[in-house]
């Protein structure tokens, strides 16, 4: 529920609230507006009791139950954006971010080559699965930890973040190590011991939808990192299953927009996995900015068809140069901040 305060109530009213709030077992969320203060009771539906109890403490002016099962997710107790600062741009708040790599990392080569020719094309971060989830326990799983020091050195090597999956709650601590984003995948997206642990890690968390998620389940397991105390969670669309088998999923583009109005969180786009065809993957690219969204994680390997996974929609350089270029020219007219995307010659990220 929401407590809102008396615009002239004291500070002490407020202490004793969050006391009260505390006592019956909710997590107080304060949030210190210039004309009112709120305090959010996060916890189980209040019986009218409580909310009785609640709207007789001196101080208090109103209480609205939240109506939103996704309490931290929804924008009712967090009406503005959620904005994330990374070294290289920001996430949210008008800025956009593009995230690259190959699926995996295979070797120091194919990682140090495609960190370099991202970052000289604009992108402002670094992915490469180290550990992969995959359908099948006799393909590739990804190099482990050595995968995650090879990550570390591109990323000393040019500046750039790094994003990498954690597939379960015992590697939480190692992967955040050397991770600067914390991926969790589409079939881990209700995992929820891996939430809880990637929501204590104190590092950004990625989260993908699950391939058969409503919108409304997506925000419940953000729901989870964030009720841990990490409320810095971005949240990608990726594609879902639906009959249609001309792509591998079904981008489904109207997530976007409906999770924006829905959630203060940064909402990105995954093109590659969604499309499963290197074709496929600008254009979706593409509809996904003109959607609405925050940012976009694209898959790129220096040569696509030596890739150990997902080799048919990994772009080239030449094809990840193109979509940079198109992005460049789109995001000023959707009124994206200029600034965030510029394409470098590799000696200044923007
Ligand atoms: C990936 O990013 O390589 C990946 C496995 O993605 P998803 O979880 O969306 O399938
Ligand atoms: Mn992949």
């Amino acid at each position: 529920m929401l407590i809102v305060l008396r615009r002239n109530a004291t500070e002490e009213q407020l202490e004793h609230v969050i006391k009260e709030v505390e006592r019956l077992g909710y997590r107080p969320h304060i949030s210190a507006g210039e004309e009112v203060t709120l305090v959010g009771a996060v916890g189980r539906p209040p019986t009218t009791e409580t909310m009785e109890h609640f709207r007789a403490l001196p101080g208090v002016a109103e209480v609205i139950p939240i109506s939103k099962p996704y309490k931290l997710a929804g924008r009712e107790l967090h009406p503005g954006e959620t904005v994330i600062d990374f070294p290289t741009g920001q996430s949210g708040g008008g800025a956009f971010m593009v995230a690259a790599g190959p699926c995996g990392v295979e070797s120091r080569g194919q990682i140090m080559e495609a960190a370099r020719y991202v970052r000289q094309n604009g992108g402002q971060m670094l992915r490469g699965g180290a550990y992969k989830p995959r359908t099948s326990p006799y393909a590739f799983q990804g190099l482990g930890e050595k995968g995650l020091e090879m990550l570390a050195e591109a990323r000393a090597a040019t500046g750039l973040p790094v994003v990498t999956e954690v597939t379960s709650p015992e590697l939480v601590e190692l992967v955040a190590q050397y991770a600067d984003v914390l991926q969790v995948g589409a079939r881990n997206a209700q995992n929820f011991a891996l939430l809880k642990e990637v929501g204590q890690s104190g590092r950004v968390v990625l989260l993908k939808r699950g391939m058969s998620m409503r919108l409304e389940e997506f925000l419940m397991s953000a729901e989870y990192v964030l009720a841990e105390g990490n409320p810095r969670l971005i949240l990608v669309e990726r594609g879902i299953r639906t009959f249609e088998q001309s792509t591998r999923f079904t981008l489904d583009v109207a997530a976007i927009p409906v999770l924006k109005a829905w959630t203060h969180l940064p909402v990105w786009v995954d093109p590659s996995h969604a499309a499963g065809k290197r074709s496929l993957v600008v254009p979706l690219a593409l509809a996904g900015a003109a959607a609405g969204a925050d940012g976009l994680i694209v898959e790129t390997h220096p040569k696509p068809e030596e890739a150990l996974s997902d080799a048919a929609q990994q772009l080239d350089e030449q094809q990840f140069a193109v979509l940079m270029r198109r992005l460049a020219a789109l995001l000023p007219a959707l009124g994206f901040k200029q600034s965030t995307l510029t394409v470098t010659d590799g000696s200044a990220v923007s």
